[in-house]
């Protein structure tokens, strides 16, 4: 027996037990792989159910379905596919509180943040279908008389999606599932292991809000098997990815020519300057840093802080974080659930023990919470101090970690801020609007939110990585990716005089 992300990998699920299934050709079923993933809860600790690990034949039937399939989306008017969204919409609506229990059991949220992502995902779609309505292209004035020359919008083809597991309900459906309907793109959809069984009520929603047989596919197992044949076939048109910077990188490559629409990791700073409201500014630091148990891209990853109000920081934040702790995240009143998995729980556990190492000073937490179900939870965090060249300042950590590091001047907040290669998102605390935008224009990344968690985004806003950093190319977001996942083509006419 072998073990991914923690979880053990046998050659056939448990008698008896919960199974989940693949969605291929418009047929549920359990693919030709070999193995099985026995998905247990990291909130509870209880088998959730077992995974089929598809194979590369799997993907490959799926995509060459889709291939065939593609028509039936394409050739929708826009209405019928933004029609198609809100019946999706609906039918998630329909099922929230089973998807949100079910995420909130294999993901490892708190069940209150569970019913938020499922409430998210419903929006993306109706979003989605609203947006598309009103995508205009353009007809172009020209030199010769004889001509008139037009653009239209048009699906890719086929989709490749790739996701990872800290937000497996909502981003799929925010990113790729809406906008891709509602574009008339087939999709074939691989989701993170370890949160793919709420891939699967997805999909089922999807399939009984009446999106065209074979136009959507859900193939389950490991992204290096069923991701790889999505990314290289020649029968895939776009390549949809989130994930880590080092996949995504692979993904790059081995898509060469396709479009690629790669959302990666984020190491964002957050910023505080002298003249901030520090009570603000510590909770938003703390809210940004523990959501999702700091599973997110665009979490609070660090803290630059001009060092003349670093201690009134400080004060703040501990205050603020010392009141959260971790609880089962099946308890309604849980703010802080669990870890998603036993590797990023060591990536968390390997990142803190470097930067004590190196001369970090921890003020709270540190370690796995003790007493709890699992041992995937841990500790609300704040560590001082922090070497600027250790991984917890310069790597993506995605545990509920603040690290602060201090700055003596605008050459050195600089210079701390470029020391990560990603350039997702960041916050900026300031009382002075000129200081906000001499330093939000500076910063390399997608996103900066002053006066705001670095976290904070609503799903029509453009997010995405700066151009050349390890965050990912494209944008999401609203009419963004509705482009992004849209070929547009000029057509010129002749006309005689
Ligand atoms: P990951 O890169 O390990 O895996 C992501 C997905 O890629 C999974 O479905 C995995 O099975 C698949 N995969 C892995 N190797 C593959 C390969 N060689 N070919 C094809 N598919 C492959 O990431 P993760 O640990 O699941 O997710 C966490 C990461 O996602 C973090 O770095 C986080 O910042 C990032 N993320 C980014 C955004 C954003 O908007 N930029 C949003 C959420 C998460």
């Amino acid at each position: 027996m072998r073990l991914l992300k923690g979880l053990e990998v046998h050659d056939r699920p448990a008698s008896g037990a919960k199974k989940g299934r693949m969605f291929i050709d418009g047929v549920w079923e359990e693919g030709t792989g070999k193995e099985w993933l026995r998905v247990v809860s990291p909130s509870t600790g209880e088998d959730v159910g077992w995974l089929p690990l598809g194979s590369r034949s799997d993907a490959l039937r799926a995509v060459a379905s889709a291939k065939t399939n593609a028509r039936k989306l394409a050739s929708m008017s826009v209405w019928q596919r933004a029609a198609l969204c809100q019946s999706i919409a609906a039918e998630i609506d329909r099922r929230s509180e089973e998807i949100a229990g079910l995420l909130c059991l294999e993901q490892g949220k708190p069940i209150t943040e569970a019913r938020g992502e499922v409430a998210g995902a419903a929006v993306a779609f109706r979003n989605a279908g609203e947006q598309i309505k009103w995508l205009e292209s353009a007809s172009f004035p020209v030199e010769d008389p004889a001509k008139r020359a037009i653009s239209i919008l048009q699906p890719k083809g086929v989709f490749g999606v790739i996701t990872p597991w800290n937000f497996p309900v909502a981003l799929p459906s925010i990113y790729y599932l809406g906008p891709g309907i509602a574009t008339g793109n087939a999709m074939v959809w691989t989701p993170a292991p370890t949160t793919s069984l709420c891939a699967m009520l997805l999909v089922e929603c999807m399939s009984a809000a009446g999106v065209p047989e074979g136009t959507i596919h859900l193939v389950t197992g490991e992204g290096p098997v069923v991701g790889d044949v999505l990314v290289t076939s020649p029968d895939t048109q776009g390549i949809a990815f989130t994930g880590s910077s080092e996949t995504g990188k692979v993904i790059a490559t081995r898509s060469t020519g396709k479009a690629q629409l790669l959302e990666l990791g984020g190491n964002g700073p957050t910023i505080v300057l002298d003249d901030a409201d520090l009570d603000r500014a510590a909770n938003c630091i703390v809210k940004g840093a523990l959501a999702n148990a700091g599973q997110i891209c665009t979490a609070t990853e660090r803290v630059l802080v001009d060092a003349r109000v670093h201690d009134a920081l400080v004060e703040r934040i501990v205050e603020a974080a010392a009141q959260i702790k971790p609880m089962t995240a099946t308890d309604p009143a849980s703010r802080l659930g669990a870890l998603n998995n036993e590797e990023n729980a060591r990536k968390v556990d390997t990142h803190l023990a470097e930067a004590v190492r190196l001369g970090g000073r921890i003020l709270m937490g540190g370690r796995r919470a003790e007493g709890m179900p699992t041992k995937l939870y841990y500790e609300p965090t704040v560590i001082v101090d922090v070497p600027p060249q250790c991984a917890l300042h310069c790597d993506e950590t995605f545990g509920p970690v603040i690290p602060v590091l201090r700055f003596n001047s605008d050459e050195e907040l600089y210079a701390l801020a470029a020391a990560s290669p990603m350039g997702l998102s960041a916050a900026l605390f300031t009382r002075d609007v000129s200081r906000a935008f001499r330093h939000a224009e500076r910063i390399r990344c997608g996103i900066v939110n002053v006066n705001e968690a670095s976290n904070y985004w609503e799903t029509h806003i453009p997010a995405g990585g700066a151009a050349g950093t390890a965050s990912g190319t494209g944008r999401t977001g609203g009419r963004h990716t509705l482009l992004e996942m849209s070929d547009l083509k000029t057509i010129t006419f002749h006309v005689e005089p």
